[in-house]
């Protein structure tokens, strides 16, 4: 232990086994908890697998979109406020309000999901009058939300 070894989330260097996980039998060691948190999440997208590089070894965007559909529509103006909101985090690539839907295209290995739920919490209680939980329940009814497939792998920049 303690020895160098490479985060797989971030890529830097890193000394400490403070901060590990194991997946399929290997251990990883990782830079932080945040860092940690992202690969238990979605280990697939980092961790090689069966000899094949992942998704962020070969440097590849998992594009992974969300379309919500919430229980009443938005304003133009609340839905600038998601927009900007949602657009502050990064690996967002596209955020479309129309009327109740919200639809979100994003980098999976830029940004988590739990971080865009933590987002549309934040403005939904800032706007107030019940859209915090509309914007809660149209993340838990959206399909493909958390999934990532190859179908979505995109050559990066
Ligand atoms: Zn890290």
């Amino acid at each position: 232990m303690g020895e160098s070894v490479k985060d797989p989330v971030c890529g830097k260097e890193v000394h400490s086994d403070e901060f590990s996980a194991v997946f399929l039998g290997i251990e990883y060691g990782f830079c932080s908890v945040a860092c940690r948190d992202r690969f238990r999440a979605l280990p697939h997208l980092y961790a090689a697998l069966r000899g094949q590089r992942s998704p962020r070894q070969r440097g590849l965007q998992v594009l992974r979109r969300w379309r919500l559909s919430l229980a009443a529509e938005l304003s133009s103006g609340q839905g600038a406020r998601v927009t900007e909101a949602l657009e502050t985090l990064p690996g967002i690539r596209t955020v479309c309000v129309r009327g109740n839907q919200i639809e979100i295209v994003c980098d999976l290995l830029q940004v988590a999901p739990g971080q865009i739920e933590v987002r549309l919490a934040e403005v939904g209680a800032r706007l107030g009058a019940g859209w915090a939980e509309r914007l809660r329940q149209g993340l838990e009814d959206c399909a493909e939300y958390g999934e990532a497939a190859d179908r979505d792998l995109r050559p990066s920049g």
